[in-house]
């Protein structure tokens, strides 16, 4: 067999694997065929062994990006507390326009009522009243 016919099917393919020993990383390099693992490549693959950078030196362009980029984040989250407290008062009004709507009183003859009603003398817009309603309450009662 040759270099180019080590087998009926040749398929050449290179793969990369990093082997690390005593804090050196070395890059191995094998060229081979896929189908019979024929070597097609001279030299042994390997790279000579280098330490990983331990020492970052940033510049003043990097802190940059870096201050920007949190800054970024800060103020997401500034947002997203500001959105948290309004649905706190949100949920606070909702509880407490349900709780008027729902309280009920007792008459000295025994018929209970509520106090608090609201009057709708459209019949669609009663409907459209009544789904708002019905969305309030089950977003309310949710959490
Ligand atoms: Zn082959």
């Amino acid at each position: 067999m040759n270099y180019m016919h080590c087998c009926d099917n040749l398929e050449q393919t290179v793969s990369t694997f990093n082997v690390s020993d005593n804090g050196f990383n070395f890059n191995v390099k094998v060229t081979y065929c896929k189908n019979c693992g024929s070597k097609k490549a001279t030299g042994s693959g390997v790279s000579d062994g280098k330490k990983a950078n331990e020492n970052f030196k940033l510049s003043v362009r990097d802190l940059e990006i870096i201050e920007n980029a949190l800054n970024a984040k800060v103020s997401r989250l500034d947002d997203i507390m500001s959105l948290k407290s309004k649905c706190d008062q949100y949920d606070v009004a909702v509880k407490e326009l349900f709780s008027l709507l729902d309280a009920t009183e007792e008459t000295d003859e025994g018929r209970v009522h509520r106090p608090v009603q609201i009057v709708c003398v459209r019949t669609d817009m009663l409907i459209k009243l009544e789904n708002v309603l019905a969305t309030l309450k089950s977003t309310m009662e949710e959490d």
